[in-house]
């Protein structure tokens, strides 16, 4: 059998990226031994490889949806959201669901308090993730120019709007 990430070279392994451990010593097992009850990716040595090093970028997809596993980390492509509806939050206000389609139905993504920056989230997914990396990387330089520090200021603004849930 091939190896459902390169498709060329002969299966090793079966890879369980989601679950039930995160690390190597679970993720990866021998075919056949692997968890039951969890999905399984069968990889080849080179993808195994490459998924735990990071040498290079290996691609799969998963009922439809596609991931791409980079140093024992697991991104979904292009994950698509959707406006939730609005959620009460035991009386402080309201916030706006972002939502995203998952193989196992939908997920949360993110609480979003101003509804000015739904249509901006919905649009763009990476924006939420962006904005956090902006706001660590500069979060202690007080080198900035005037416009870097507007840019990351806003930056921190849309975060504020979007109280990212904790899977
Ligand atoms: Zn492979």
């Amino acid at each position: 059998m091939k190896c459902q990430c390169c498709h060329e070279q002969e299966v090793s392994y079966a890879w369980q990226p989601f679950g039930p451990g995160k690390d190597a010593n679970t993720a990866f097992t021998l075919p056949g031994n692997h968890y039951r009850g969890f999905p399984v990716i069968k990889v080849c040595f080179a993808c195994k490889s490459a998924i735990e090093t990071g040498d290079f970028p290996v691609h799969f997809t998963y009922k439809g949806f596609r991931y791409i596993a980079r140093g024992n980390e697991v991104k979904e492509v292009k994950p698509s959201f959707w406006d939730g509806g609005t959620s009460d939050l035991n009386g402080l206000g309201s916030a706006t669901m972002i939502m995203k389609d998952a193989p196992d139905g939908s997920e949360l993504v993110a609480m979003v308090v101003d509804p000015t920056f739904v249509p901006s989230f919905v649009a763009l997914p990476d924006l939420i993730e962006a904005c956090e990396q902006i706001a660590q990387t500069f979060a202690d330089d007080d080198k900035l120019t005037r416009e870097q520090g507007l840019a990351v200021a806003r930056a921190r603004l849309a975060l504020k709007a979007a109280k990212e849930v904790q899977s």
